[in-house]
C-alpha cells in the first residue's frame, strides 16, 4: 500500500486550507494540501460579495472599529456567539485583509485609491471589501499562488475517508486515489480539516457539489460531536431553479426585493433595514410571501430589482452577477428583475474547535492533541445562529492562520508512526463492497430523496411534526444505504458514481445530526424557526448545542454555555 509522509497535512484546499497552508510552512517545511476536487475548483472560488473589516476607509464608515463589528456579528447571530472567538475574528480582521492583499487580492479601490466597502446585510456601516463579485476567486487565487511559490505539496483528487488515530491523537489519514482507485496512507504529525460546508444535503443550494461536508462525518465516526447544526443558513437570493447566487452586494449596492404586487414586501417584516436585514429575516420575509401567495405569479420566487441602478454601476460592481442572469436565465437586470428564491446556503454547525482552532470538546471530555479544523467545517461559533454576510471568507482566513501556526507548532514528526494495516484495508473492503453490491437503488436516486426530505422537512420553517417524520425517513434511507445500493459503474479510475456514494454515505450519516438538533431546540433563534415554537427562549436555550454517535450508534446530546 502506498505511503505518503508529512510533518502537517491539512484536508481541503478552499480559502481555509490554503491560508493555514501559508502560515505553517512558516514553521514546517514539509506540508502537504489534500483536495477532493482540484484545488482551484474549491467551493471559496465562488464566494462573490466579500470579506468583512472595520477598515473605516472610504468616508462612510469612517466610524467603524472592530468593537462594532464584533456588536453586529453578536447580535446577527441571535447571541449565541462565543465572545472570545469574536473577538479574535474582528480585532484580526483589518490585518487579515491586509495581509489578503500584499499577498495580492486585487481589492476594488475608491476614487480616492483607498480599499472601497461596500454595505452588506446585518453590518451597520459598509465594511466589505470586494473584488468586483468575484472575491473568491480573487482570495482563492492568490493564496494559492502564495503556496506554489512556497513550494506547498498538493494532492488534488484524493478523496480523504477517515483520521488514523490512536487514542486522542491522530496518526494521519486514510485517502482514496479518484485517478486511480488506490487506497492511500497518508501519515501526519498533525491534521487540519478545512473541509467546507454540508449544503447539498439540501435540494437548492448554491455550494458547489463538493460541498458535502465529509469532515463532519468523519468527526462523528470518530466520536467527536457537532456543535450547533441545527443553524442551517438559507440565502434569499438563489437564482430561481438553477442553485446559482446572485450575492447580497446586489441589494448592499441598493437592489430591492419585491412581490408578485410590485411591493417591495420586506417593509412588513423588517421596516428599518428592508432588504439589508440580517439573512435569516429576509428569507423568512420571502416565504411568507410565497407561502402566502404573493410569489410572482403565485409562483415560488420573487423578483430582484436592479432596474434602478445605473447600467454603468452593475457594470463596474456586480458584473458576473450580469453575466449569471444572462447565461441561466437569459435575464439582463439592467432591464428585467431576476427571478430569486430562497436557497441552502451556509452551516453554522461544525466541528467544534477553541480558538486556536484545535478540535475540542470540553463537555465531554474530547480534546484532541493534534487535531485542528478552520472554516466553513468549524464551529469555533463566530457565527451564532446565523452568520453575517462576508464574515465567512473573514473566519475562514482567520482561523485558517491560526491553525496553521498552532498544528505546526504542534507537530511532530511522523517518522517511525505505526498505522494498523487493518483499519486501512477495512476501508479497501469497503470500497470494493460498494463496487460489488449488486442492490436496486442507485445512488443519486437515494441522494435526492434525501435532498428532499432535508429542504421539505427541516427547510426555512420546522415544525416538531415533520422533524419526526425527517428522522424517520432518514433512518429508512441508512438502511436503503446499507442493503439496497448500487453502484452500477465498476471502473477503478475516475469512478465519480462511487465517489457520490462515498459522500452519500457521509451525508445520511450528519444528516441525522441536524434534523436531531433541530427537533431537540424548542425555540425559535437564528436561522431555526419552529412553527410550533416561534418565540426565542434564553431561560432554555442560551447554549449550544453538541451531539455525537456514541459506540452504540445512538445519537447523544449535550449542551454547552455560550461565551458571554
Ligand atoms: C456561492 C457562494 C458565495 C459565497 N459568497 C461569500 C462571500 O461573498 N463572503 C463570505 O464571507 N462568504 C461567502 N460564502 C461562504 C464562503 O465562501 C465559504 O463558507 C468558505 O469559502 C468556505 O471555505 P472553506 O475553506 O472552509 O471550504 P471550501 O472552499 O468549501 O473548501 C473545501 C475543501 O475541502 C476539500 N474536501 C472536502 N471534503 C474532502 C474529502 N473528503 N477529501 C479531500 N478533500 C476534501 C475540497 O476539495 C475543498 O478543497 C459564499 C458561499 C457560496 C457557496
Amino acid at each position: 500500500m502506498r505511503t505518503i509522509d508529512h510533518r502537517l497535512l491539512i484536508v481541503g484546499g478552499g480559502a481555509a486550507g490554503l491560508r493555514a497552508a501559508i502560515e505553517a510552512d512558516k514553521h514546517v517545511d514539509n506540508l502537504g494540501v489534500i483536495s477532493k476536487v482540484r484545488t482551484l475548483r474549491s467551493h471559496s472560488v465562488s464566494a462573490q460579495g466579500g470579506i468583512a473589516a472595520s477598515l473605516g476607509n472610504t468616508g462612510d464608515n469612517e466610524s467603524d472599529s472592530w468593537k462594532k463589528h464584533l456588536e453586529d456579528t453578536i447580535k446577527g447571530g441571535a447571541d449565541l456567539v462565543d465572545r472570545d472567538a469574536g473577538e479574535v475574528l474582528t480585532q484580526n480582521a483589518v490585518e487579515n485583509v491586509i495581509e489578503l492583499e500584499h499577498m495580492g487580492v486585487p481589492f476594488s479601490r475608491t476614487s480616492m485609491g483607498t480599499l472601497d466597502q461596500r454595505p452588506f446585510g446585518g453590518h451597520s456601516l459598509p465594511r466589505a471589501l470586494y473584488a468586483a463579485d468575484r472575491t473568491g476567486h480573487a482570495i482563492v487565487y492568490s493564496l494559492y499562488g502564495e503556496n506554489v511559490k512556497r513550494g506547498t505539496t498538493f494532492y488534488d483528487e484524493f478523496f480523504v475517508l477517515d483520521l488514523l488515530t490512536e487514542g486522542r491523537s491522530v496518526l494521519g489519514l486514510v485517502a482514496y486515489d479518484i485517478k486511480t482507485g488506490e487506497i492511500v496512507i497518508f501519515r501526519a504529525g498533525a491534521v487540519i480539516l478545512a473541509t467546507g460546508g454540508p449544503s447539498q444535503v439540501y435540494d437548492l443550494t448554491s455550494s458547489g457539489t463538493a460541498s458535502t461536508g465529509d469532515g463532519l462525518a468523519i468527526a462523528l465516526r470518530n466520536g467527536i460531536p457537532i456543535e450547533d447544526m441545527e443553524f442551517i443558513q438559507f440565502h434569499p437570493t438563489g437564482l430561481k431553479d438553477k442553485g446559482i447566487l446572485i450575492t447580497e452586494a446586489a441589494r448592499g449596492e441598493g437592489g430591492y426585493l419585491k412581490n408578485d404586487r410590485g411591493e417591495r414586501f420586506m417593509k412588513r417584516y423588517e421596516p428599518e433595514n428592508m432588504e439589508l436585514a440580517p439573512r435569516d429575516k429576509v428569507v423568512r420575509g420571502m416565504q411568507r410571501e410565497i407561502n402566502e401567495g404573493r410569489g410572482i405569479n403565485g409562483e415560488n420566487y420573487l423578483h430582484l430589482d436592479l432596474t434602478h441602478l445605473s447600467r454603468e454601476k452593475i457594470k463596474r460592481k456586480l458584473p458576473t452577477i450580469r453575466e449569471l442572469a444572462l447565461d441561466f436565465a437569459n435575464i439582463d437586470p439592467v432591464e428585467q428583475s431576476i427571478p430569486v428564491q430562497p436557497m441552502a446556503h451556509y452551516c453554522m454547525g461544525g466541528v467544534p474547535t477553541d480558538i486556536e482552532a484545535r478540535v475540542q470538546s470540553k463537555e465531554i471530555g474530547v480534546a484532541w492533541e493534534n487535531l485542528y479544523a478552520a472554516g466553513e467545517v468549524a464551529c469555533v461559533s463566530v457565527h451564532g445562529a446565523n452568520r453575517l454576510g462576508t464574515n465567512s471568507l473573514l473566519e475562514a482566513v482567520t482561523f485558517g492562520k491560526r491553525a496553521g501556526r498552532f498544528a505546526a507548532q504542534q507537530a511532530s514528526s511522523s517518522d517511525g508512526v505505526e498505522v494498523d494495516e487493518a483499519v486501512v484495508s477495512k476501508y479497501g473492503s469497503r470500497i470494493e463492497s460498494l463496487l460489488e453490491n449488486e442492490g436496486s437503488v442507485k445512488v443519486s436516486e437515494l441522494r435526492d430523496r434525501l435532498k428532499r426530505i432535508m429542504t421539505e422537512k427541516c427547510g426555512v420553517f420546522r415544525s416538531g411534526e415533520d422533524l419526526k417524520e425527517a428522522l424517520n425517513q432518514i433512518y429508512q434511507l441508512q438502511e436503503d444505504y446499507d442493503g439496497k445500493l448500487v453502484v452500477e459503474d465498476s471502473s477503478q479510475k475516475f469512478n465519480t458514481e462511487l465517489k457520490m456514494a462515498l459522500e452519500l454515505g457521509n451525508m445520511l450519516d450528519y444528516s441525522e445530526v441536524i434534523v436531531e438538533a433541530a427537533l431537540a431546540r424548542e425555540e425559535s433563534r437564528g436561522a431555526h424557526f419552529r412553527t410550533d415554537y416561534p418565540e426565542r427562549n434564553d431561560s432554555d436555550w442560551l447554549q449550544h448545542s453538541l451531539l455525537h454517535r456514541d459506540s452504540t450508534g445512538e445519537i447523544r446530546h449535550q449542551y454547552r454555555e455560550v461565551d458571554t
